[in-house]
This record gives C-alpha cells, structure tokens and sequence, in this order.
C-alpha cells in the first residue's frame, strides 16, 4: 500500500475521535471497517501494543465481520499530536481471516512517560484515533493514575462507567475479568445479546465479543489509555475451572469451548502476540512494571486452578482448606513470589479476578468456593511469603462480585493478627443492573473489611512511592444513560503501613 499522505491525515483528523470517514482512496465495495473501535494496551517504557480489528458489517453470524477470505493491509501510526502532524512511527500489519482481521501491533522506540496518539487505515478508510501513555524510565516515579473495572455485562445497562472512565483521562485501566458474558438473550433487561442463545463456539464468541466492543461508551474508554486485561470465567463459562466446565452447564467438548473463547479474547484485546492461544491454552498472567513506581502482577485465576471444593456454592466446607488445592496453580504461585521479591517497584499490585481477604457470609463459617476463600491454603502461602520477604506494598486488585469492598489483608483472619496488604474490589460497570447503597453488614462477621457498597462504576486510585489515594466512584443508574459520577468513599494506603486509612 502507498503511504499515507499528508492530506489524508488532515482530512481523517478533522472528525477527531468519533468515526473519521474519507472517501475511499481506492476503488472497494467494502463498508467501514473500523466498526469496533481502537485500543491500546501493555504499555512499555518504549512502546505499547495497538489493536484494531476490521468488521463492516459486525454482527454477521458466521464471526467474520462482513470480510472476505483475502488477507487486508493495515497501515498504522503513531504521532506525538492529536492532529497527526508529528507522526513518530507507522508500519503496516496484515489483517488475516484465521485471526478475524485483528491486528496486534506491538509499537516500539517511543519515550517513556510520554502521551501519544495512533489511528489505523484500511480499505481505504481511516479508524478514530486513541490516546496512549508509555511507562516511565527505569528508575523513575512520576504519579500515576490508573482506573480499574470488572463485570460489564451489555444487557444489565449502559456502560456510562466506561464513559466517566474514559472522561478522567488516566495514565492505564485494568478490566479484571467478565469483559464479556457468555449467556442466552434475556427478555428482560435494557439490551439484548446477540447470538440470542448461550455462546459456545468460535462464530459466537467472536459476534458476543464484537456486539460488545460497538458500544461507543466502551470504544471511548479504551481510546483513552491503554488497558491492562485479565479474564474471569464469563469470558469463557460462569465459574469453569481449568477444565472442569461449571455444574449443570451445557454438555459438549469444554476444551474446544474454552479453545474457542480463549481464542476470540485474544483476537478482541489489545494483547501481546506472546499471550495468542494455542489450543485450549493462553499464556496471560504477566508482569508489566511501572518505572520504579509499581509492578503489576496480572493473574490468572481461572485456567490453572482445582475444581470449587465441595460442588461449588457459598457453604461451610472443610475441604476448601486441603493444603494442595491450588487456585494459581503452582507454576504461577513461584512466578508470583519470585517477581515480588525482585521489589522492581514501590508498589507490588495484584491484578486478579476474585475476592482475596477472607469473607465469612454466616457465623458457621460459610464461605465462596469459587473466591480464594476455597483456596486458603493458596492463599496462606502467598501472604506469608511476601510477608516474610519484608514486602509492605501489596495491593490486591479484585473484580467478580458485583460490590465494591475495602479489606484489610490479614496474616491470621481468625485471630485477626497482623495486616500484610490491601486488598480493592471494584464493582461492575453494569451487571447486577442498578444498585443501592445498603451495606450488607458483613463486617461484623469480617472485621477486617472495611467498605462494601452495591452500586455501580469503578475505582480510581492515585498512586505515589508514599501512598495509593483511593476513590470508589459510582453511577446510580445504568439502566437510564448517562448518569454522572460520584466519589461515595475514599481512603489512603501509605507505603510501609499496609492497610486503609480514612484520608
Ligand atoms: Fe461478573
Ligand atoms: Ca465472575
């Protein structure tokens, strides 16, 4: 393909963020491709990762997006400025059919801590433009402002939190888990899924992955920073593990299901080529480091772990604290340990998938086997290991649960001795529809939980080498749109004092 000429960047960057449309540069017959927006993720101090993926006609059944079976150009660039002029670095990648027309490109020789804008050009059309940071330097600590999310289910609401989100303009996001939600179409809710039935194979993963990312609020969100994802189960089936499809789900060859959800995931995120699925196997925890500010660990909870003890549920059950049951699988536990140790950054933060602290739901001791909580053993190890390696900075990112919490990490939950980090659950950005702002008074039973709150939206968290600034923002509505946002709680966790503090 001839490079990009100067008027066609000014010409596509007059229309600014929405749909950039010019008139085809070559003779197609093909509608706009750029149907599914731009995004941006794992950032680097010299790069990031850039992902469009091109689908005129999105929803189509059989998952191809409306494109033939020809391999696409992609030309793409990267610029200093909103409008282009500055145009820093650009390439072309090739769009294939085995991979949906998705790109995953991976920018390098950018500066770091720096703010740059990209945008695509395919079939002769231009893609809105997003907005991406790089990483600080090595050894640097600039602050640091990062929003995360998790359970944005489309039919429970409109993704207004994804819109406040992207109006904060952050440095990173982080969605950990149920991005996607692998249900039949309700007949009940503000919007509809389509397919209309459970998803299971390819076709359907790739049109549920592709109606969700049409949302503009979502589209805003992700052309305002680059993401760092982690999946749950809903990506895939409400609460598999490893292998082991969910009780009473659907008969049927999990491992092509799971291959098949694992597969249309990567294709839909702006992921590293390193973490493509291979098979029913995806290789997505990793490390991404903030200069000498933070590390993110960003784990998988849900490929590697032993079935929920005694068939799943929220119960009573000796069983969850068998000392070999592994929810990290024991690969992932010594990688774990071993880049905490490595104290690359202040701040260690796990990004995960379920509730960590400890979380009684009745005096008898009834607990979610599906949260770490069926896992303890798992769980001890990793807390006294960082403990005993001196570590005071951890901070447990959590999603799942449709409630926002605040916890104090314990070292012993029955005794309540000895606070080893913190733990933050954000709420859904939709699902459980609108919420209310009763506490549910789990805290008599968990004194070491401090907040819980069920409403929608997400946290922001300012972070320095002295302290993470924590806010719990909401929306009171996502079955009516655009609902403001507000900050119902907010705490301070200080380096070396782990734990939360009223500000
Ligand atoms: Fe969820
Ligand atoms: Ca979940």
């Amino acid at each position: 393909m001839s490079p990009l000429t100067r008027r066609t960047l000014i010409a596509g960057s007059i229309a600014g963020a929405g749909i950039s449309v010019l008139a085809p540069t070559t003779a197609n017959a093909v509608a706009y491709p750029f149907t599914l927006g731009v995004a941006s993720g794992e950032p680097a101090p010299d790069g990031f990762v850039i992902w469009t993926r091109l689908a005129p006609s999105p929803l189509n059944a059989d998952g191809l997006g409306g494109m033939s079976s020809a391999s696409t150009a992609v030309e793409w660039q990267v610029a200093t400025d909103r409008r282009f002029t500055q145009v820093v670095k650009s390439g072309t990648a090739t769009a294939v059919q085995a991979w949906a027309h998705s790109v995953h490109v991976e920018v390098t020789g950018l500066q770091p801590g720096r703010e740059y804008h990209y945008r695509f050009r395919a079939l002769g059309f231009l893609s809105g433009v997003g907005r991406a940071v790089t990483a600080p330097a090595p050894g640097t600590a600039p602050a640091l402002t990062m929003l995360f999310t998790s359970c944005s289910h489309f039919e429970a609401g409109y993704f207004t939190a994804y819109r406040r989100m992207a109006e904060e303009n952050p440095h990173l996001v982080l969605h950990l888990g149920d991005y996607i939600y692998e249900g039949a179409a309700s007949t009940t809710n503000v919007r509809k899924h389509v397919p209309a039935t459970e998803i299971s194979g390819l076709a359907d993963y790739r049109v549920r992955h592709a109606q969700y990312k049409t949302d503009p609020d979502l589209q805003a969100a992700h052309a305002a920073a680059p993401w760092l994802l982690v999946w749950d189960d809903h990506e895939v089936e409400n609460n598999y593990a490893g292998l082991v499809r969910n009780d009473g789900s659907p008969a049927g060859d999990f491992r092509a299901r799971r291959a098949a959800a694992y597969k249309a995931y990567y294709e839909h995120m702006p992921l590293r080529p390193a973490q493509a699925p291979a098979g029913e196997h995806m290789q997505l925890y990793r490390r991404v480091r903030w200069g000498s500010l933070a590390t993110f660990h960003l784990l998988d909870t849900r490929q590697y772990r032993d079935d929920q003890a005694c068939g799943d549920g929220t119960k009573v059950c000796p069983e969850a604290d068998v000392p070999t049951r592994t929810l990290t699988g024991n690969a992932q536990e010594t990688w774990l340990l071993n880049g905490m140790r490595e104290r690359s950054g202040t701040w260690d933060f796990l990004g995960q998938q379920v509730f960590f602290a400890q979380r009684l739901t009745s005096a008898a001791g009834a607990r979610s086997m599906d949260s770490w909580d069926g896992y303890t053993a798992n769980r001890d190890r990793l807390q006294r290991s960082w403990d005993a390696a001196g570590l005071k900075n951890t901070v447990v990112l959590t999603g799942d649960v449709h409630r926002s919490w605040a916890s104090d990490l314990m070292l012993d939950y029955a005794t309540q001795d000895r606070v080893v980090g913190t733990e933050l659950v954000t709420t859904s950005v939709t699902s459980g529809g609108d919420g209310n702002a009763a506490d549910n008074g789990l805290s008599t039973l968990n004194p070491h939980i401090k907040f819980n709150k069920n409403l929608r939206g997400y946290v922001r968290t300012v972070t320095t080498p002295g302290q993470v600034a924590v806010d719990f923002r909401f929306v009171d509505k996502v079955t009516v749109r655009d609902y403001p946002v507000k900050t119902a709680q907010s705490y301070v966790v200080r380096a070396g004092d782990p734990g939360l503090r009223v500000p």
